[in-house]
């Protein structure tokens, strides 16, 4: 038997032979937007109704006095960084190991992104990087719970408060997770989420910034509806803001896929800690290790860090094509850490105000680039939502690669 050709890549069967749908719904979401398409009221230009409905939902379940709905987590993260009071040319430092997003979004605020590495452990940004990288330029801070794990909040927020820092959590993968019994999201001076659809909950598109600062609530909720005020007239424009409403249709999707949250992320809470168990076993595969005070991941992804010693010298790309062709959802992640987009490598700022000086090319975080090149590899969120045998149906997949790729010699060659 050739173990080799045993491999799905190969043409053998597959280790994992369902599927993990995704968005999971029923007839109640149907329900709901058939009676907001049947109401005609698909918009909500005052951002009252469902859209306030939801907004206010979504605060209780995080604990903030606030929510501001938008279009999706990328302006929540601008309209964060404008309410903050950043001016042009000042420093908010973000980790390179994340979405694009967390970086661009400060260039469109016409800030400078200062990238700083992330922690080996659980590659969720350095506070040591952090404090190392402050300047009297710097404004703000964007831990990103990367995966839907906690940064290390109290050491982040101490720093913070040290250097009279803004704190932007984005918490795109972290709806629902906890730090120390709080929702991620409402520890620094803004939370922001994004509700794409890949997203732990999800509306298509869509994004919501929570705060418990009254003045920060009431700008951003000012630049999301054209720059009007609460009580102004609806030509009276006071701010620079655009049209960055949700609609009704969205609104009450995300009614409905709230009351699901909970369960789910307790699912993938508990999926990860068992996977945690079960790869932890196996040469070469290092789970991601949980950080301190950390009571409930989101797993919007399950990462572990491969090693191709162990893997008969196989490249991480390679392997991840091997264990999506035996039915694992994953993927190899990003491709660089953000500093080498040829957005900041060739600085095409355009209009935006950066200063000059600004030079990317000298940037490198060293476990970044790891965790891109050699080590990260992702299993997607809805995968993390099967059930304890799947879990073991991955780690059987993995065990099959690695007997495939580094067979033990046999009995008569001994
Ligand atoms: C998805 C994502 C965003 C942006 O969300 P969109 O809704 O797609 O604009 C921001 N940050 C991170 C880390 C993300 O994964």
């Amino acid at each position: 038997m050739n173990q080799q050709t045993d491999l799905a890549i190969h043409g053998g069967a597959k280790t994992v032979t369902r599927t993990f749908p995704w968005p999971v719904f029923d007839e109640s979401e149907v329900q709901a937007v058939m009676s907001i398409v049947q109401s005609g009221a698909w918009g909500n230009p005052d951002c009252k109704g469902e859209v306030e409905a939801f907004e206010k939902d979504f605060a209780a379940y995080c604990g903030t006095r606030y929510a501001v709905s938008c279009v999706n987590g990328s302006v929540s993260l601008r309209l964060a960084l404008i309410a903050c009071g950043v001016r042009p040319g000042d420093e908010v430092i973000v980790p390179p190991y994340t979405f694009i997003a967390t970086a661009s979004t400060v260039i469109e605020a016409n800030c400078v992104p200062v990238f700083v590495d992330i922690d080996p452990a659980t590659y969720n940004i350095s506070p040591e990087a952090i404090e190392a990288a402050i300047t009297e330029r710097t404004r703000a801070i964007i831990p990103v719970h990367f995966a839907g794990q906690a940064c290390d909040m109290d050491r982040i927020m101490e720093i913070a408060r040290r250097h009279n820092l803004r704190v932007i959590e984005d918490a795109a993968h972290a709806h629902g997770a906890e730090y120390k019994g709080r929702k991620l999201g409402t520890i620094g001076d803004v939370g922001s989420f994004s509700f794409q659809s890949s997203k732990n909950l999800n509306s298509g598109e869509g994004g919501i910034i929570v705060t418990n600062d009254e003045p920060l609530y009431q700008m951003m909720a000012s630049l999301r509806n054209v720059g009007r005020m609460e009580g102004g007239q609806w030509y009276d424009h006071y701010n620079p803001g655009c049209n960055y409403r949700i609609t009704q249709l969205q609104a009450v999707l995300l009614s409905h896929q709230l009351k699901r949250l909970d369960e789910q992320t307790r699912t993938r809470n508990q999926n990860g800690l068992y996977l945690n168990e079960l790869l932890g076993t196996i040469d070469g595969i290092t789970p991601l290790e949980r950080g301190f005070g950390e009571t409930l991941h989101a797993y919007h992804l399950y990462i572990f860090k491969y090693d191709k010693a162990k893997f008969g010298g196989v490249p991480k790309d390679e392997f991840v094509a091997m264990l999506a062709a035996e039915g694992v959802p994953c993927f190899k992640g990003y491709p660089h850490p953000l500093y080498r987009q040829p957005l900041f490598q060739q600085k095409n700022f355009m209009c935006y105000a950066i200063p000059d000086s600004v030079d990317y090319t000298g940037v490198f975080c060293p476990v970044a680039e790891r965790a891109c090149s050699e080590e990260a590899v992702w299993i997607l969120q809805p995968a993390m939502l099967g059930t304890r045998e799947d879990m073991e149906s991955f780690a059987q997949a993995i065990i099959k690669i690695q007997k495939a790729v580094c067979p033990v010699p046999s009995p008569t060659t001994l």
